[in-house]
Order: C-alpha cells, then sequence, then structure tokens
C-alpha cells in the first residue's frame, strides 16, 4: 500500500480465543473451531480449524445504489472435527447458507459468521459453504481511522481490503496465511467494467448487463482480492510478455503514459528479485481522489488517481514482496512496505536519478535523532495497528534495506532478496526468518545490525558491526557505546 497521508499511534489488542468441546456425547471428538486467527492486531480477523482452498464469488452489482447480491462458495479442509466454525463477513443481509449442500444453522456476532453444520466436519474432509447475501456494502473504518474494504466512488466501487477489508464483500477466512485460488464473476451495467484478480476469462453482454470473469490461480491473501468497478477504458497488452489488464477511468487518463512504463519496471524487478511471480500483470487507475492510497491488488494494483512512476515501481515490487511472499502476521508489514520503498528507490536510480545509497544518505542526514516521527516505530515493532502505515514503516524499512546492500554487499544483497522470493513464494514468512536468510547467504552474525534497523527505537546508529568488537566513540558526548563505524554509513 502507498499512502498520501500520515497516520498515528495505539497500543496492541489481546488475542480473544473462544475453543471448546461440544458438550454432547455423540458429538464428543467434534469441537468449535477457533473464531480468531490469532492475529494479535486484529484478534477478529481469521478463523481456525480448517483451510479454505477456493473461493469462488458470483456477484452483481447496481453502483447507481450502490447494492451487491452475492453468491459465494467457499471450499475449505476441516483441520479438526468440527461441531462449528467461523467465516469473516460484515454487515451485508444473509439470504441463505448451506453446508454440502444442506442448510446450515448460523449466528453472526459483529464480524463473526458462526456456522453449525447439520452433521459434524471430520478432520481432514473437504466442506463446501454457500452463502447467498446480498445488500448495500460499506467501507471498514480502521484503527488508524482510513477506510477499507468496499469503498463507493460516483460511478462504482473502489475494492482494497488491507487490511480488514475483505469480509465488507464476501465472506471468508480473512487471515494472512489461509490463501486461495479464486474464481471472481460479476455482473454489472452494461456501460461498467468490473476490473478483478488474474485472467480475464471471459466478458459476456447480455441484455442491459456486463458479466466479467476473473480467475486467480496462484494462492491469494484475502486482503489483496479486488473488484473494482467503474467507467474504465479496458485495455488487455502483453506487459514485458505477461497477458495483462489495464484499466482506466477517463478522467485519469494520463496514467496511460506512467503505465507504459511497466514493462521496464518488471524487467528491472525480475533481474534483481527473480521471475515475476504470476501469470498476469497490469493495472487499474480509478478516481476515488478520496481514498488516499494505492494498493498492491495480486496482478493488478490498484490507483486511487492517476500514479506517478515511483507508486508503480512501488505497487509492481510488491507482487513480490508482499502478494508471492505474504507476512504471518501484520506487525511484520515492514517486510511489505520496505521492500517496495527500497525497491522505488532502485527505480529512481533506475532511470538516472538519486542512487539507492543518495537517498539513504539525504534522509540519514536530514532527520536527526530528534525527529522521532520519521525514525520511530522501528520498523518491525510498529507498537500497534493504528502504526501500520506510518513513515518509519516505509522510509526506515527501506533504510534498513539499504544499509544491509552496503553492509553485506550488492552481489550478497541480491542473492537474498531472489532467495527470500524463491523460498517462500506464495506463502507466508515473518521477520525472523528473513534474518535467518540474510545470516545464512552471507555467512555473518548480523543479530547486532537488525536490531538497530529494526528493533531499536530512535535514530539508528552503531550497525556497522557488532558492539563488541569495536571501539567505542566517546567524542560527541551523546550515544557512548556506539560504534564509530557507524559514521562510515554516510559516505
Ligand atoms: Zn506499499
Amino acid at each position: 500500500m502507498l499512502s498520501g497521508r500520515l497516520r498515528a499511534a495505539v497500543a496492541g489488542l489481546a488475542i480473544a480465543v473462544l475453543a471448546g468441546v461440544t458438550p454432547a456425547a455423540a458429538q464428543a471428538a467434534f469441537v468449535k473451531g477457533s473464531p480468531s486467527g490469532g492475529d494479535p492486531y486484529f484478534p477478529k480477523a481469521g478463523n481456525g480449524g480448517y483451510d479454505v482452498s477456493r473461493y469462488n464469488l458470483n456477484l452483481r452489482y447496481q453502483p447507481s445504489v450502490n447494492r451487491l447480491v452475492g453468491k459465494a462458495t467457499i471450499r475449505a479442509r476441516a483441520k479438526k472435527s468440527l461441531s462449528r466454525f467461523d467465516l469473516d463477513f460484515r454487515h451485508l443481509d444473509i439470504k441463505g447458507l448451506s453446508v454440502h449442500g444442506k442448510r446450515a444453522r448460523y449466528a453472526r456476532r459483529g464480524q463473526e459468521l458462526k456456522i453449525t453444520p447439520r452433521h459434524g466436519l471430520r478432520k481432514g474432509s473437504r466442506f463446501d459453504v454457500r452463502v447467498h447475501y446480498h445488500g448495500h456494502p460499506r467501507p471498514v473504518i480502521d484503527p488508524d481511522g482510513s477506510e477499507d474494504g468496499w469503498i463507493p466512488t460516483d460511478d462504482g466501487a473502489f475494492v482494497a481490503g488491507e487490511p480488514q477489508g475483505a469480509p465488507s464483500w464476501f465472506p471468508c477466512n480473512d487471515l494472512l496465511t489461509d490463501k486461495a485460488a479464486y474464481r471472481i464473476r460479476v455482473t454489472v451495467p452494461k456501460g461498467k467494467a468490473a476490473i478483478s484478480n488474474g485472467e480475464l476469462v471471459k466478458r459476456i453482454v447480455h441484455g442491459r448487463h456486463k458479466t466479467f470473469v476473473w480467475d486467480e490461480e496462484a494462492p491469494m491473501a484475502t486482503y489483496l482480492a479486488t473488484v473494482t468497478t467503474g467507467n474504465f477504458s479496458v485495455k488487455q497488452p502483453r506487459i514485458d510478455g505477461i497477458p495483462s489488464v489495464v484499466a482506466i477511468d477517463p478522467r485519469e487518463s494520463e496514467a496511460a503514459a506512467t503505465l507504459a512504463r511497466m514493462p521496464a519496471m518488471l524487467k528491472l524487478f525480475a533481474t534483481r528479485f527473480g521471475t515475476y511471480p504470476f501469470g498476469t500483470t497490469g493495472g487499474t487507475v480509478d478516481h476515488a481522489p478520496n481514498v488516499g492510497y494505492a494498493l498492491e491488488t495480486q496482478t493488478r494494483p490498484i490507483y486511487d488517481i492517476a500514479p506517478d512512476s515511483r507508486t508503480v515501481a512501488h505497487e509492481l515490487a510488491h507482487q513480490w514482496f508482499g502478494d508471492s511472499v505474504s507476512l504471518r502476521r501484520w506487525h511484520q508489514i515492514w517486510l511489505n512496505e520496505g521492500f517496495a520503498t527500497w525497491a522505488e528507490w532502485s527505480w529512481v536510480e533506475h532511470q538516472g536519478g538519486d542512487t539507492t545509497r543518495q537517498t539513504f544518505n539525504r534522509l540519514y542526514a536530514k532527520h536527526g535523532p530528534n525527529d522521532r516521527a520519521f525514525w520511530d516505530p522501528p520498523p518491525a515493532d510498529p507498537g500497534g495497528p493504528r502504526n501500520l502505515f506510518v513513515t518509519s514503516i516505509y522510509a526506515r524499512g527501506g533504510m534498513a534495506l539499504e544499509a544491509l546492500r552496503q553492509h553485506v554487499g550488492t552481489q550478497t544483497f541480491f542473492q537474498i532478496l531472489r532467495d527470500w522470493a524463491r523460498q517462500h513464494a506464495y506463502g507466508n514468512a515473518g521477520t525472523k526468518q528473513f534474518i535467518d536468510l540474510a545470516e545464512a547467504d552471507s555467512g555473518q552474525d548480523l543479530g547486532h545490525f537488525f536490531h538497530v534497523w529494526l528493533y531499536r527505537p530512535g535514530k539508528p546508529r552503531g550497525w556497522a558491526s557488532s558492539a563488541r568488537s569495536l571501539p567505542t566513540d566517546h567524542r560527541s558526548g551523546e550515544g557512548a557505546g556506539r560504534p564509530m563505524a557507524a559514521l562510515d554509513q554516510l559516505r
């Protein structure tokens, strides 16, 4: 994600876990699935006890009245023998719900949709949940005050699910680690287009309506799904040899020139990060100026207004870092944003602008130790969901990677990035795994380095070598004990 705004701070939340054994003797072996996915930043998001393999969404949307009718089929596998399980689903009304084709009882509490199938689901068994729903979808207000999910616009909707908006338009297991394949079929009035993820399989005109059928077979986290709808000029060029869809709101037509640079970006990133991870690419440029951010929706980022080329580079870099390799938990967000920010700087360098080293030096010189709003919170410890998208996650996160490049050498640095993208492709990984990989690839103990850059509050100093093996700098009067070698980083 890339935001035009700054957002502020909040404390963490506790995990609420409800799990137990049903009292009925006949059901003794069956338990309730957890209503929590276990992420401390969003304890109600996600659920336990099953794993989704596919979402089949059949949607009909009427932009003039913001009315959505949906039929969702969710294919999942029970990880425990379940007497009951939860989905995440917000606000919309349910017309019918079945499990294995049989009507099932359900109850709703906040975003939890609690489903009791007629018969228990045995551990390891596959099951289909069908939910028929309708209503007027609305965005979710996040802890930092911003909106995500289904955001109505003057001609349709901007649909961006990070971090918790997916359940505003489809029932799901809204959990980073439960990726699935998607088929999304959307019917809209004939003049409109509905742009989703992956391959555009079909466009069917019937009477006054048009149906778009989209397939994304690569595993996708719920927050990366979209069906951004409105007036769009839709083109299907090949971008660096990859089939793509580029959709631009006519009011943002100047975006075409910027998006035309995607082949050069994808080429650059493929040489640095490894092969582009998905079968399709492109972008959707909406006219939604109130949204205030762009999002790296899988295969096809969405932009609220015509983006500059740095923003496009940022969202494309997320296809490797965020979409293919996804977080395990939200507090690891710097693995998305720091990486996309560094990639943005490398695109600037590639274009003949500042080198990544010059960008680092400029930021390091400009922001003194008292500029806590720039340096804090440290990237790997945001301190709460309200800080997920603040400046330090992006800028200091990107600087941490540039400091790493200078510390281990460019060749080793790119080896680390490529190994990261390859070893965790289509999966999930966290900060500790990144540190382990960087140490393995470089053959160095990087514990002190990463502690300084990722975890220690305040302006990073003295990361260049392990604190115990260096002479300390007592001359400046401040920060006694800090290694002199830190100053080398400024050259
Ligand atoms: Zn981003």
